[in-house]
């Protein structure tokens, strides 16, 4: 498996900590409002991920969390006089919903930001002791001088980035590039006590410690999330774990990329955000997988009618040889349980998503074994064996990719319909075939 690290800015070996294991952890949404579209991009992203991982052999390990500690959070609770609480269940429910609507279920741990708080103060309080952190009134800051790499995953000029601060400089911090590990509040929002004072936690120490808590280490394999997350967020994270631990949280951080409308980048202000629920009911969890799959996941997706219409026209391909190739096994009476597949077909989908997830090169081995299944299906001495093998290895990339279809089972008086219809045709009883045509059409079988 190649993959691009954005450490390193260029395709890598994959290489896990442990062979035939892969630890990843994909940072999750602030649940303070129902994801969109571009929400349900990383889903389906870490999702193939994970999948391909699993049909390379490997034993996967995926946590994703919730950020439930947010200002967004806190103004809706207050909004609506309900708790952070229930703002946060809320859009749990929503995420954990789409994410099945999408076919991802994979993620072994959905661990809270708020039930990790005591491993989280502990874990200020070494960096504290080691000279990483310092407190100013109640507040708890991270010393990024002390880091020599930083800057590594997002590749940031740490110089211009300290002029920029600069100007905007909070006079409590010893350098503008330090950033919050704990805010001091008294506020009305949600809270915990701790040896600084009533307040809540920074964002960036949350991760690093739900990762240690769920995976038991604090050395994984693949750390993931949205472009839009590597600075400051992903920076900060892999930061503290250098500072605590000596080495960094992630040998792979993996980016995917952001999604714009008609060429605009989605956002609220411009009232042009699509909530992912709508649209999986609009288009089905097959298209919205599809389409999220089909740009590389590195680029940003552009998101157009186009797209959409193209998407759909192209699985309208896949399912309809799919289903031919069913109805042909009902009406010759085979039956096998065989699972061989095309080889050398299978082998060239892998090696395309094994080369930084080229879904667009596996999708073209996808259109030319469909070709292959039509050109079988108009043999007049159909070989089902080999048909078999075909569907065989269609089924398994599409399983590969969480898109699934349904299986067309007829009934024995769709198997007469069958029969007549071909007696018919041969017959040259054109009225009658057109009549009984007509009723395998109506009855969504051709
Ligand atoms: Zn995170």
């Amino acid at each position: 498996m190649k993959l691009y690290n954005s450490k390193h800015k260029k395709i890598e070996e994959f290489v896990p900590i442990v062979p035939g294991q892969v630890s990843m952890y994909v940072c999750g949404p602030t649940v303070y409002n129902h994801p969109h579209i571009g929400n349900a991009r990383p889903i389906v992203v870490f999702d193939l991920l994970r999948r391909v991982l699993v049909e390379l052999g490997y034993k996967v390990h995926m946590v994703s969390n919730f950020t439930d500690i947010d200002d967004r959070i806190i103004e809706k609770a207050q909004n609506e006089k309900i708790s952070e609480k229930d703002v946060a269940s809320r859009y749990i429910d929503a995420y954990n919903e789409v994410s099945k609507k999408l076919n991802a279920n994979g993620v072994d741990a959905r661990p809270l930001a708020t039930d990790s708080i005591a491993s989280i103060i502990k874990f200020i309080e070494d960096l504290c002791e080691k000279g990483f952190a310092y407190e100013k009134e109640g507040n708890v800051f991270f010393r990024v001088d002390r880091v020599a790499s930083y800057g590594e995953i997002s590749s940031q000029n740490i110089e211009a980035l300290e002029v920029g601060a600069r100007i905007e400089a909070n006079t409590m911090k010893e350098n503008p590039l330090d950033f919050l590990l704990w805010k001091v509040t008294d506020d009305d929002g949600i809270k915990w006590d701790s040896p600084w004072g009533m307040g809540r936690p920074g964002w960036h120490t949350e991760c690093v410690v739900m990762i240690q808590d769920e995976f038991k280490t604090n050395h994984i394999d693949i750390h993931g999330g949205g472009e839009d997350l590597k600075f400051p967020h992903h920076e900060n994270e892999s930061a503290q774990c250098k500072a605590l631990h000596n080495h960094d949280l992630a040998n792979y951080w993996i980016h995917n990329g952001m999604m714009n409308v008609d060429g605009i980048k989605m956002s609220k202000s411009l009232g042009n955000v699509t909530w992912a629920k709508d649209y999986i009911s609009e288009f089905g969890t097959n298209v919205t997988r599809w389409l999220l799959l089909s740009t590389h996941y590195r680029l940003n997706l552009n998101f157009t009618e186009e797209v959409v219409e193209q998407s759909q026209n192209e699985l309208n391909r896949i399912e309809q040889v799919l289903h031919k190739t069913e109805i042909e096994f009902q009406k010759g009476g085979y039956q096998s349980d065989s699972l061989e597949m095309v080889g050398m077909v299978y082998e060239q989908f892998m090696a395309a998503l094994q080369d930084d997830l080229n879904v667009a090169n596996a999708q073209a081995v996808m259109f030319e074994l469909v070709k292959t299944m039509n050109q079988s299906l108009r043999q007049r001495d159909k070989d089902f064996e080999v048909m078999k093998t075909q569907y065989n290895t269609l089924k398994r990339m599409l399983d590969v990719l969480g898109i699934d279809f349904e299986t067309v089972v007829l009934s024995n008086d769709d198997l007469q319909l069958f029969n007549d219809w071909d007696a018919a045709k041969a017959a040259k009883d054109f009225e009658t075939a057109d009549g009984l045509r007509a009723k395998l059409l109506e009855k969504g079988l051709i």
